[in-house]
């Protein structure tokens, strides 16, 4: 299945989108990891993306399309994809438009992780991840088994440093302003799916299979 994961910062499409790698073996591409893991390494891509990831600004269209595009080149996204965080952007959803035209295939689902800003700020300010893998728990939702602790490598978890109330605010803000649009651009297509994304993390995960089933 080629499916598209769209939600506020702290949603839950992190956490959703490793079950559904497992089950339907996709390939996952989720852009905000790779942009820290290139931040991390201070590539020229890194440079160029930093300034704007820790206002909580969107990183332009330009930069992410590319990162994309070369992703998608995977042989083991040939059959089937999680777009985890993108597009954020109608220019970005056109892009990936044209991307998978010349392939001849096209998106099957959108899942909308719907929730109220209100209950964000909690999840986004008690978020601990683990770098390399892109696992996230939580302090209060979701504890590791050993606080500070990778469960799976026994590797240290470190917490963001966009994940603070203020640039919570900013990510927010560009969330409503330039990514819901881009839940319009797809549902015109009818093939968004609305979760309910407030709910425990075991519920969220039987609406996924329902929609995916
Ligand atoms: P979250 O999962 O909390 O919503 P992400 O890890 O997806 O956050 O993204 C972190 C940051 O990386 C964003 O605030 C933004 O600066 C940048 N980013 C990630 N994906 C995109 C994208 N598709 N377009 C532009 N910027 C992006
Ligand atoms: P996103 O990738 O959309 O930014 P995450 O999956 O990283 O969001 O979730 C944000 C934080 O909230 C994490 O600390 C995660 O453990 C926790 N979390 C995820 N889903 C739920 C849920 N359904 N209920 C409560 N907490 C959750
Ligand atoms: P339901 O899932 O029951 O159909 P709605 O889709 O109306 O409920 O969403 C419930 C609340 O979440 C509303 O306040 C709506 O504005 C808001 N909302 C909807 N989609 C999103 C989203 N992707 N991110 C953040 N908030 C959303």
């Amino acid at each position: 299945k080629r499916l598209i994961l769209i939600g506020p910062p702290g949603s839950g499409k992190g956490t959703q989108s490793p079950i559904i790698k497992d089950e339907y073996c996709l390939c996952h591409l989720a852009t905000g990891d790779m942009l820290r893991a290139a931040v991390a390494a201070k590539t020229p891509l890194g440079v160029k993306a930093k300034e704007a990831m820790d206002k909580g600004e969107l990183v332009s269209d330009d930069l992410v399309v590319g990162i994309i595009d070369e992703a998608m080149k995977k042989p083991s996204c040939e059959k089937g994809f999680i777009l985890d965080g993108f597009p954020r952007t109608v220019v970005q959803a056109q892009k990936l438009d044209e991307m998978l035209q010349k392939q001849g295939v096209k998106v099957d689902k959108v899942l909308n992780f719907a929730v109220d800003d209100a209950i964000l700020e909690e999840r986004i300010t008690g978020r601990w991840i683990h770098p390399s893998s892109g696992r996230s728990y939580h302090t209060k939702f979701a504890p590791p088994k050993v606080p500070g602790v990778d469960d799976v490598t026994g590797e240290p978890l470190i917490q963001r440093k966009d994940d603070t109330a203020a640039v919570l605010k900013s990510r927010l803000e560009a969330f409503h302003k330039q990514t819901k649009p881009v839940i319009d651009y797809y549902s015109k297509k009818n093939i968004v799916a609305n979760l309910h994304a407030e709910k425990p993390p075991k519920e969220v995960t039987a609406e996924v299979e329902k929609v995916l089933s």
